[in-house]
């Protein structure tokens, strides 16, 4: 017989924002300790048919998975947790189920029936999730509804968990993620606001089993039997979560109220004894604790601000990799985030550059903030400040050489001007096709694809290895016609596709430049705490480097 696959559903109560998705990675993080296979899925509640075409200052970061699917950032939280790789299967919009129920309405695969909102759309949902969690083998998968319960977006995906319930009440459970406020007029952690998101899901047909209770501090004694007379559920289902300072702090503080005891038990699944998984882990998180030497690394970009706040969340993986590297390499890295257009305004401000260990350029698109961005390569190419560049961070690194080294004072992007008089970084002919068309969605070079390293560069050194896949997310390319003078002029393109057309990694040799590379992927969705991305480490340890030649 097929083993039975146990689901785990997250929800979120009071607001968004708390921390769903580091909850779903952790709940994960806790079973895989246990010995279980454990697969995560994410639905996002938007008729959009995936992420790909929202902007991450709305959204957040456009996560990429293997096989080319542009996702949610969540989806990066899971991989980063669990070490695993998922793929479009784990990954559901509004859209995307409407889109294939409604297609398969035109291939009369309805038998003539009147198609409905429900069943039809939770039965797609159901269906969807079952294969992902076949497809994976997993023991358990954990599937985290997006947005709030009590909005109108995400009824339907409650039906799903409803109707699954149904049908195998002792295979399914539900988490709700709730925020408890401790205003600061009242001095006291308030519970109410949570009393009604659970009566609102209660009126889903769905009473949850457990509830992660999000607050600033830890959850007292008494607020928890609030919780629990109140939202009927007993008092050891009530699980504190606090703020932490690392969000890989979060499945060691779950395991300090029994968390993986408790799923276990409600989901009849066998107690396996520590695998170790954790330990790892805990070791991890306390070289992050304990980092005191500090690195400042300074965020160059364009997307950060939405009115008075800076949006990080565009550049979570980004983030991440750097905490990795940092927690690898022994520091504490510290991020700050440089509005390039500041650069466009007044040149002088560069020098504020150089109270940095190391300059980041990470993906973007369009021509705002471009000229600042290339002043601020040049700035740490010719001030030995240690730059790595991401997707467009490496295209407009090389356009910088063209321009400054090369002497191709026009060189630019078709991204900005197609007519540019150097074309140095060029859009492919199949994508030139895709925009004639207005083909947008899915259509970039995505995913991952294998680069071919040369021997003896930063590239190589660094991987240690001669061959890598990485993944993409990229319609323009640097110009073949111009490698050949770039190259004459000093620069190395260190790692290429397997038939050399396409240049991967951009780099300067380490006797003219302590670090100075780019690369057309984006390393950042491969990196995660315990297998940090070899580049970042790269970096993180120049920038490190820096640091002590300055101080010394
Ligand atoms: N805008 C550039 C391109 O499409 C870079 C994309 C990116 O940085 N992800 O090629």
């Amino acid at each position: 017989m097929a083993k039975q696959t146990k689901y785990i559903f997250v929800v979120g109560g009071v607001m968004s924002g708390v921390g769903k998705g580091v909850t779903t990675s952790s709940i994960g993080k806790i079973l895989q300790s246990r010995g279980l296979n454990v697969t995560a899925f994410k639905i996002d509640p938007y008729i959009n048919v995936d992420a790909g075409t929202m902007n991450p200052t709305e959204h957040g970061e456009v996560f990429v998975l293997k096989d080319g699917y542009e996702t949610d950032q969540d989806m990066g939280n899971y991989e980063r947790f669990l070490n695993i790789e998922l793929d479009r299967g784990n990954y559901m919009t509004t859209g995307s189920v409407y889109r294939t129920v409604i297609e398969r309405e035109r291939n009369l695969e309805y038998n003539g029936k009147c198609v409905e909102v429900v069943p039809h759309i939770p039965l797609e949902v159901i269906s969807r999730i079952k294969q992902a969690a076949h497809k994976s083998a997993a023991d358990v998968a954990i599937i985290e509804i997006g947005g709030t319960v009590g909005e109108y977006q995400n009824i339907l995906f409650l039906e799903a968990v409803r109707m699954m319930k149904i049908e195998s009440p002792e295979d399914v459970i539900t988490v709700i993620v709730s925020y408890i406020p401790t205003p600061s007029t009242v001095g006291e952690m308030k519970t109410k606001p949570t009393q009604y998101a659970v009566r609102a899901l209660n009126s889903t047909g769905i009473q949850p089993d457990i509830i992660v209770a999000r607050a600033e501090r830890p959850l007292d004694e008494k607020r928890k039997e609030k919780i629990a007379v109140f939202c009927s559920v007993r008092k050891e289902d009530v699980i504190s979560a606090p703020d932490v300072e690392s969000i890989y702090d979060v499945p060691l503080n779950f395991e300090k109220d029994h968390l993986s005891d408790i799923l276990l038990k409600k989901l009849s699944l066998k107690a396996k004894k520590q695998n170790g998984t954790l330990k790892e882990w805990e070791k991890a998180v306390k070289r992050i604790h304990s980092a005191t030497h500090k690195v400042h690394i300074g965020i160059v970009g364009k997307y950060f601000k939405t009115g008075d706040f800076v949006l990080s969340d565009a550049y979570i993986s980004v983030i991440e990799a750097l905490k990795h590297a940092g927690c690898a390499v022994g520091v504490k890295v510290v991020l700050d985030w440089i509005d390039s257009t500041d650069f466009e305004k007044d040149k002088k401000k560069l020098l504020r550059l150089k109270k940095y260990d190391g300059i980041l350029i990470p993906g973007g698109f369009g021509s705002r903030g471009v000229e600042g961005k290339i002043r601020a390569v040049r700035f740490c190419r010719e001030n030995n400040i240690p730059y790595f560049g991401l997707c467009y961070g490496m295209q407009l690194a090389v356009i910088e050489y063209a321009r400054n080294v090369l002497g191709l004072t026009e060189a630019l992007t078709t991204e900005i001007d197609q007519k540019t008089v150097h074309p140095v970084v060029d859009i492919m002919p199949e994508q030139k096709e895709n925009l004639r068309q207005k083909n947008y969605g899915a259509t970039m070079r995505l995913g991952h694809y294998e680069a071919k390293i040369l021997p003896n560069t930063i590239a190589r050194i660094a991987y240690g290895k001669d061959s890598v896949l990485e993944r993409h997310r990229h319609r323009y390319e640097v110009n073949p016609a111009y490698v050949k003078d770039l190259e004459k002029a000093g620069l190395v393109f260190s790692a290429t596709s397997p038939n050399g057309v396409l240049m991967e990694i951009a780099e300067l040799p380490q006797a003219k430049h302590p670090f100075f590379l780019g690369t057309q992927f984006h390393p950042e969705f491969q990196s995660s705490l315990l297998h940090p991305h070899p580049l970042f480490v790269a970096f993180v340890k120049a920038a490190s480097e820096r640091k002590n030649r300055i101080e010394s």
